[in-house]
């Protein structure tokens, strides 16, 4: 297995203390199934930058992937407009966050990011 004198998982980086990112629950606060290779297979590591650059990632799948299921009308964390609220404030913090970061991302663009902002600000939620 990978350790601490290995590289990051996500940039390559060495020479670097590593963390083995531990995912926990996601952003709706659903507690990941660590056995389901589809949500997480195996453990990685990571050094600092990717390491918070990899929670952005895991909120914006878990956004993208509710905001697809509002817009194909299922059920949805989404449908809920504290919750939507809540998400498009997210995706806000998540872009200045990259926006703020020095190093290239590889994991996140905040391209993306914005792009789903701007699909979110077309859907009007009943409150
Ligand atoms: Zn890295």
């Amino acid at each position: 297995m990978d350790s601490a004198s290995g590289s990051c998982n996500a940039c390559g980086v060495t020479g670097t203390a590593l963390m083995k990112l531990s995912l926990g629950k996601d952003f709706f606060g659903r507690t990941y199934d660590r056995l389901s290779p589809s949500t997480d297979q195996s453990p990685k590591w990571y050094c600092e930058g990717c390491s918070m650059q990899k929670n952005l990632q895991r909120d914006f799948r878990d956004i993208t992937a509710e905001f697809d299921k509002l817009g194909a009308g299922q059920s949805s964390q989404l449908s809920n407009p504290d919750e939507f609220q809540r998400a498009a404030l997210r995706l806000r913090e998540i872009v200045a966050l990259l926006d703020a970061a020095q190093n290239f991302s590889p994991l996140l663009a905040s391209g993306d990011v914005k792009h789903l902002l701007e699909r979110l600000n077309t859907i009007t939620i009943p409150a």
